[in-house]
């Protein structure tokens, strides 16, 4: 049979244990917008070095097509060349010539077509990143308005099992044992009281030994010889 004081040790236990969850919900919402919005500067940056790469493609494919020009008005120019040789050695220097400069052009198109189309692979890819940006910004708000209406309940849920502890804590008699109990409290929280399950502290599975349970069971308030812990039995 529990003892008056070990039932209401198990109910404080478990109003620690509410808070703590309370605490954890009440923190959540502000941590997961944070990662929200870091993953929202992550896209941001993505597209801006999406956007600095097409530039730089670009440039190389103006650059190519430029050469491409020169390139063909050599070709035209060794055509009337060609057209006006006087000698068969002239001739065949010529066609030579517009052989090695239309290899060359040849190279300079292919390499252009293989520069616009990674330039057109890229703003399909800026165009995926701007629009997961997009979505990102509108989760972000709907997450944040969210939290804010869920705020004050939550905060009113807190101060209310707060007051419930207070009143709930001046079961356990002052002295050396209510400040070992206060100190876990603060370092651990619902971990500062442990149930009794078969004689095992449920804190930290050590047995508890038959004398203190024989005194926690006349009322006494006792700590786990082991890890501390205020011990009730229900
Ligand atoms: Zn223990």
């Amino acid at each position: 049979m529990a003892s008056d004081l070990s039932i209401a040790l198990s109910q404080l236990h478990k109003l620690l244990a509410q808070l703590a969850e309370a605490e954890g919900a009440f923190a959540g919402g502000p941590q997961s917008i944070a990662v929200a919005e870091k993953q929202v500067a992550q896209v941001a940056q993505k597209i801006e070095e999406q956007k600095a790469a097409i530039k730089q493609s670009r440039k190389i494919a103006d650059d190519l097509n430029l050469k491409l020009k020169t390139k063909e008005a050599d070709l035209k120019k060794l055509q009337g060349q060609l057209n006006a040789a006087t000698s068969n050695k002239e001739f065949d220097i010529f066609k030579s010539q517009i052989a090695s400069v239309g290899s060359e052009r040849a190279d300079f198109e292919n390499t252009a077509f293989e520069a616009m189309e990674e330039i057109d692979a890229a703003q399909v890819k800026l165009k995926e990143l701007e629009s997961d940006l997009k979505s990102r910004r509108q989760a972000v708000q709907t997450l944040r308005a969210e939290v804010e209406a869920n705020g004050p309940g939550l905060e009113t849920a807190l101060e209310e099992l707060k007051s419930q502890i207070d009143v709930a804590e001046k079961v356990i008699p002052p002295g050396e044992g209510l400040s070992a109990y206060r100190r876990l409290r603060i370092a651990n929280g619902a971990g500062a009281l442990a149930g009794i399950e078969d004689d095992f502290c449920e804190g930290c599975n050590c047995r508890v030994t038959n004398q203190d349970l024989v005194r926690i069971r006349t009322g006494e308030f006792l700590r786990c010889r082991e890890c501390n812990r205020g011990l009730y039995v229900v």
